[in-house]
């Protein structure tokens, strides 16, 4: 009898670890994939639970509960982000952690998937409290990461200041400066300045990539992004550069609208100042307090760049897009990326799209391991040009075979394909 993954209640009822299970399952059926091999792939190799105390600034003891799975380790290290959110559960942190795996495989990385999360709201700390809770953190799972371990980094909720305290609680503990052992760090502290800037920059590039192959360009294109933090206002940034129209932009409260295109910049310096974009004003400006109506709106490009499940069934046969770029991770539910390719919709997907991120921290961590350093441009331009290589071969194997599905199930079949066989080389299966 096969023993049951003895951690596996506390993720696989949970609706965004069944969704990517599902994607998983799909994928491993075109493939051809054992179902034996598939519940091997469906489970993280380890899930680490904490608690984290820390003192109020009120002097009061609160508890926080804090995960990282470390999901499949056959191509390198773990790799992924950690996030800081109300909303983090276990299974949310295992789904993440598997789209690591699969987006670090079809970007060529020598890296396997991991995700940590913990279960708080930071913008309820304050900064002595935030940095309490990092160090806390980063010291409960030390022992399971390192820089031939697993390798966290920022994700939604947690900045290169948060990195900062995961590198020295962790160089303390080490005994030396562990440059490896994080990345997307202050630049003062082995970072790379363009690493801010490299996952919206690589959702635009995808974008850019995309819009060559189906209308000729992104020229005067009409662009709606979906969220505004990180993620969404490079890619805004970038692509209104680049020419298109970036016309709506969202954050949590709510959206600005101008058909004839925002001026990018000044909405990116209205949200420094003001925490909303919704305080942004020029003349034919719209503003909606229901940033989930910015995905209906009549453009040719959508950038989802904020959190999961928002281009659901209930939505997907309102959304006009001919193009959708995912800058989030897990931002369609699988219901309606069939609906959208049944409509003629090219969804181009979070594991290749917003893989700019994870790019750029292998390129600060081989060289920090050199020892040596990158000026911005040679990043830049070694970015641009591992995505789009990576971009036109996932698209045209699409294209070749795999055509009468999304193009997310030929991104995740190529994925699945790579994990699969380095494990049946390591021995594993
Ligand atoms: N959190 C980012 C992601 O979801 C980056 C991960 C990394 O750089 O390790 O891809």
């Amino acid at each position: 009898m096969t023993e049951r993954v003895p951690y596996a209640s506390l993720y696989e009822n949970d609706p965004v670890y069944q969704m990517a299970v599902n994607q998983l399952r799909e994928s491993a059926n075109i493939l051809g994939l054992a179902d034996d091999v598939v519940e091997v792939l469906r489970h993280p190799e380890k899930l680490i639970q904490v608690k984290i105390t820390i003192k109020r600034d009120s002097g009061k003891l609160e508890t926080f509960l804090g995960w990282r799975s470390q999901h499949n380790s056959a191509l390198g290290p773990y790799k992924g982000g950690v996030r800081y959110a109300e909303t983090v559960t276990p299974g949310e942190v295992v789904a993440l952690s598997m789209w690591m795996t699969w987006k670090c495989a079809l970007a060529g990385l020598p890296y396997g998937g991991g995700k940590g999360g913990v279960r708080v709201n930071p913008k309820t700390l304050s900064l002595r409290e935030l940095e309490e809770l990092s160090r806390k953190y980063f010291a409960a799972i030390a022992r399971e990461v390192g820089p031939d371990i697993d390798i966290p980094a920022p994700d939604v909720g947690t900045n290169p200041q948060v990195m900062g305290w995961y590198f020295d609680e962790y160089s303390k503990l080490a005994g030396y400066p562990a440059w490896g052992v994080i990345t997307a760090k202050p630049v003062e502290l082995g970072g790379l300045y363009v690493r801010v800037i490299s996952t919206g920059y690589g959702v635009a590039l995808s974008a850019r990539e995309a819009a060559r192959k189906l209308f000729g360009g992104l020229e005067g294109k009409t662009v709606a992004v979906h969220g505004f933090g990180n993620v969404g206002i490079y890619a805004a940034k970038y692509l209104a550069e680049w020419g298109a129209i970036v016309v709506a932009i969202s954050d949590s409260k709510g959206y600005v609208y101008n058909p004839k295109g925002l001026n990018v910049e000044n909405v990116i310096e209205v949200k420094a100042k003001t925490d909303a974009v919704t305080n942004y004003r020029e003349e034919g400006v719209k503003v909606s307090n229901n940033h989930m109506e910015l995905l209906e709106l009549p453009v040719d490009i959508l950038v989802p760049a904020a959190i999961e499940n928002v281009i659901t069934k209930d939505n997907v046969e309102r959304v006009k897009a001919k193009l959708i770029v995912e800058g989030a991770n897990g931002p369609t539910t699988p219901e309606a990326d069939k609906v959208l390719h049944d409509k003629g919709v090219v969804v181009v997907p979070d594991i290749l799209a917003n893989a700019g991120g994870v790019v750029m921290s292998w390129i600060e961590w081989s060289h920090n391991k050199m020892g040596c350093f990158l000026t911005d441009e040679e990043a830049i331009s070694r970015l641009d040009k591992m995505m789009t290589l990576n971009f036109n071969r996932v698209f045209d194997e699409w294209q070749k075979k795999y055509s009468n599905y999304p193009m997310r199930v030929a991104a995740y079949v190529i994925a699945i394909d790579r994990v699969v066989k380095a494990m049946k080389l390591r021995g594993w299966i």
